[in-house]
This record gives C-alpha cells, sequence and structure tokens, in this order.
C-alpha cells in the first residue's frame, strides 16, 4: 500500500506516541556540547546525554524522527539502491523503561499491523546476535517464521568498556528483481539491494568489560533500548520504487535536475549523487554550517564539490546546485519548516562556492593544457594542477581520456604520498572524531580514483 513520506513520518510518531512516548523534535545536525561527533549521525545522538545521565528526560520513552548525515556512506551513494549522506532516522527509545520483549512486540506490531505500516510477514528476515535466544524466540513468538531469523555474530554494539548488548535488525526483501548474488542472504552485502536492512533494534543490556569474554559481562541495573529506521528506506518499500531515489523524498529534485540539464533521468548515479548531496548541504547549511577548509566546513565543501564534479557528466557547465535549493525546500518545508527562514542565505552561499568551484575548474583546464608536452602530462605537472590550482585528479583524468593523452598516474601518486607525509608530520589530527568522520576529513587519494572509475562508469 502507497505511503507518502509525511504519512510515514506520522505514523511513526503517533504509532509511539499512543505507547505513551514523548515526541522530541528533530535536534540539529550539528551536534551540541558534544566533541566527539562532527555530526549528528543517528536519532540517538542528540539524546545521549540522557542516556549518560548528564540530564534528566522529561519521560522515559522518546521518539523521533531525527535529521542525519553520514560521510562514511558517501562512496554507496548512487551505487545501492538504499544510502544517503543525508537522510532521516525514525526512532523509539527507553532510558531505562521497558526492554527487550515490549521493543520487540512494538516492532512488530507497527510493521506488520494493517493499521499502520502493514508489511507482509513473510517479507521479513530478522537478524539476531546467537546468544540472544530472548530475541529470537520473542520474534517467532509473534509471528516470524523460525527460517527468517538470522543470526549474526556481529549484532552486538560495544564501544569499549560501558553499556553495550546486542542488537536485531529487520530486514525487507524487495524480492528476485534486485538480488545480484542468487537467493543468498543477507547482512553486510553491500551489492544486494533485495534484502535492505530497514531497522536497527539495540538491546543496551551488559556493561562491557574488555577484560572479560562476553559471555560473563554484567547485566546492567538499568537496561535501556534504542532503536534507528531509515525514513527513505521505509518510503522505498512502501511506494515500490526501485531505489530510493523515485520516492517522494528524491524524485522531485531529480525531475528538477532533468529540466536544468535537459539529460533524461534512466538511474543514472549522476542525478542521484546531486539529489542526496543538495539535500546534505541545504540541511547542514540551514543548521549553520559553513564552507570552509577544515571541520564540517571541509567537508561541506569536498560534497559540494563532488556533485558539480558528477554535474558535468550530465553537462552542467555553470552553477546549477544552488537551483535545486527551491525544490528540497518545497519538498521537506512541511516537517521542517526552518528551512523556510534560510532558503535565500542557503541559495547565496552555495552560488558563491559554485562559483567559485567552476572558476578553478576553467582555469585548471587552461593550465592543463599548457602542461601537456608531446600528448603525456607528467605526474608532476598533474600534482602541480591539482596542488597549485586546486584542479581535481578526475578531471585531469577524464580530460586526459577524452583527448588521447597520457598522464603519469603513478607519478601523481608518489607525489601525492609525498606531500602527505610532510603535512602528516607538520600536524597532528586534533580532537577526537568519530571514526567516520576521520576517515573522510583524512581523505585519501584511492577514494579519488574510485571516484574517477564512477565517473567513468557513467
Ligand atoms: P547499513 O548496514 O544498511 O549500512 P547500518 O547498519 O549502518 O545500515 P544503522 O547504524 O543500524 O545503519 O542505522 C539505523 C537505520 O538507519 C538502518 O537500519 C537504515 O534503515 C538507516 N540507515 C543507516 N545508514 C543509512 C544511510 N547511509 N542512508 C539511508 N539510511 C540509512
Ligand atoms: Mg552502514
Ligand atoms: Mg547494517
Ligand atoms: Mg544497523
Amino acid at each position: 500500500r502507497y505511503m507518502s513520506s509525511t504519512e510515514i513520518r506520522e505514523t511513526w510518531l503517533k504509532f509511539f506516541e499512543s505507547k505513551k512516548h514523548l515526541i522530541e523534535p528533530s535536534a540539529s545536525l550539528i551536534p551540541v556540547n558534544d566533541p566527539t561527533l562532527l555530526w549528528i549521525n543517528a536519532g540517538v545522538a542528540p539524546l545521549k546525554k540522557y542516556f549518560d545521565g548528564s540530564e534528566t528526560p522529561k519521560s522515559r520513552r522518546i521518539t523521533n524522527v531525527q535529521k542525519s548525515l553520514r560521510t562514511n556512506d558517501i562512496d554507496n551513494v548512487g551505487r545501492t539502491a538504499r544510502h544517503h549522506t543525508f537522510f532521516e532516522m525514525m526512532g523509539n527509545f527507553s532510558i531505562g523503561d521497558y526492554f527487550k520483549p515490549e521493543a520487540i512486540e512494538f516492532g512488530y506490531e507497527l510493521l506488520t499491523s494493517e493499521k499502520y505500516f502493514g508489511m507482509p510477514v513473510e517479507k521479513l528476515y530478522i537478524t539476531y546476535y546467537p546468544d540472544d535466544q530472548v530475541a529470537k524466540e520473542k520474534w517467532i513468538s509473534l509471528g516470524i517464521p523460525a527460517d527468517h531469523m538470522i543470526p549474526q555474530p556481529g549484532n552486538f554494539w560495544e564501544i569499549g568498556a560501558g553499556p553495550s548488548g546486542p542488537c536485531t535488525e529487520i530486514f525487507f526483501d524487495r524480492g528476485e528483481k534486485y538480488d545480484k548474488r542468487g537467493k543468498e542472504l543477507i547482512e553486510e552485502d553491500i551489492e544486494n539491494d533485495r534484502f535492505i536492512e530497514i531497522w536497527n533494534i539495540v538491546f543496551s543490556q551488559y556493561n562491557a568489560n574488555p577484560d572479560v569474554p562476553r559471555s560473563e559481562y554484567k547485566e546492567l541495573p538499568n537496561k535501556n533500548i534504542d532503536t534507528g529506521a531509515g525514513l527513505e528506506r521505509f518510503a522505498c518499500v512502501l511506494q515500490g520504487t526501485e531505489t530510493n531515489f523515485e520516492t517522494d523524498l528524491h524524485y522531485p529534485v531529480i525531475l528538477k535536475t532533468q529540466e536544468l540539464s535537459g539529460v533524461t533521468y534512466t538511474g543514472q548515479m549522476a542525478f542521484k549523487v546531486i539529489s542526496d548531496h543538495i539535500k546534505t548541504l541545504t540541511f547542514a547549511i540551514s543548521d549553520g554550517a559553513t564552507l570552509s577548509n577544515e571541520g564540517r566546513g571541509y567537508v561541506l565543501r569536498r560534497i559540494l564539490r563532488r556533485a558539480i564534479k558528477y554535474g558535468r557528466t550530465i553537462k552542467f557547465n555553470e552553477p546549477f546546485l544552488y537551483k535545486l535549493v527551491d525544490t528540497v525546500v518545497e519538498m521537506m518545508e512541511s516537517f521542517y519548516p526552518a528551512l523556510r527562514q534560510t532558503k535565500e542565505i542557503v541559495k547565496k552561499i552555495i552560488l558563491k562556492e559554485e562559483e567559485k568551484f567552476f572558476a578553478t575548474i576553467n582555469d585548471g583546464e587552461k593550465h592543463l593544457l599548457s602542461s601537456i608536452k608531446d600528448g603525456s602530462l607528467s605526474g608532476l605537472e598533474a600534482f602541480k594542477l591539482y596542488d597549485t590550482y586546486g584542479f581535481p585528479i578526475e578531471l585531469t583524468l577524464e580530460y586526459a581520456a577524452e583527448n588521447n593523452i597520457t598522464v603519469d598516474v603513478e607519478g601523481f601518486k608518489t607525489a601525492l604520498l609525498e606531500q602527505k607525509n610532510r603535512s602528516r608530520e607538520a600536524r597532528s589530527v586534533k580532537g577526537s572524531m568519530k571514526s567516520q568522520d576521520e576517515t573522510y576529513l583524512n581523505f585519501t587519494e584511492p577514494s579519488k580514483f574510485v571516484g574517477y572509475d564512477q565517473l567513468q562508469v557513467e
């Protein structure tokens, strides 16, 4: 049955409200008082203050729909049907209140009841931690067929000492049409868009102690529930689309991109990357982030440039991203009314940055032309283009391929490595950011070459 994204959010929040949860509005993408995190990356992130006891919540049962940003998934955007850098996570939380049986009952009722999402039971597959027979039996007692219960040794949440516990992940079977691997299951198979993870339920029940085996962890006096479900994946399943990008949470942007570019959308990755990245930019800037050369600002700058690189593959030769902001706002403002107030400034910031980058590209192209000797470009010249003129290596390689020019890629890599070693010595990484942010900030060059492969595929 078709459900719009607005109906999905409402159904979620109303269901948990009827189960005595307090609705907590979405927090900003920029963490407050949390130096360990660059971006809010899950529904639980802004609620940590309640779980660690530093603040007392108004209610021990909370539900939310939280804007989330994950840069660690950036290379999957558009490759899989289901990954974004910006997405919304729906959640329910018990802060020392109900525990496993109730959490699973809520999950089963919300997903399968005709009153709510009405998903057919036979399409659901559930992973569980092998030692967690309680969770397994609970799901089966409610009606999940035993052969849809998949043991998964990785289903254990633990970050050093402190609260930890098993989790159960709910997958939706979208059918053989999406199976790239034959009938095989399931988890961590990034290429497979047949079984998609729609909801993760974490049972925080032990006090982790790195010095003893897991089976000897002590039970926590106050057990917690923390869950997260991807709104875009729910929309994909409930709207029956090929990927998340044809749902009402992306398609309007894709149609607008089609109109602006004059290129017809047939599932190309470029459209998906652009739609994803402009949502990230719009929300992050609206929440007060800026573009700069460090921290969050640097992440956004990379995201904007990446969107432009993909834009060039569908014939954009001048600023275009800012023209998509209106569409993003129209699509999202009913749930995020603040977007309306910030719209003009968001557009201005994006346009300014786009103008700068397109100018860099044009300058770089001129230097590229004058650096070519006898049909080839040395590694050092390629590096100079990248380093001095800010001209992305992908564009150098793209141009070279189109014009039968050889590039000394190995020489480029060597020059880059040398520079990286120099700068690693010069400065140590500040603060302790989540590893996903670190990998993105420390942008290694291999991922640039991945980018190049992607450009080639288009
Ligand atoms: P996956 O294995 O698909 O990468 P995950 O296990 O990393 O997902 P969780 O951290 O468990 O994701 O987040 C909870 C839920 O949020 C997931 O079950 C999924 O529905 C959704 N989700 C997670 N990452 C993304 C993403 N990059 N884009 C869209 N939805 C996501
Ligand atoms: Mg993931
Ligand atoms: Mg997962
Ligand atoms: Mg998960």
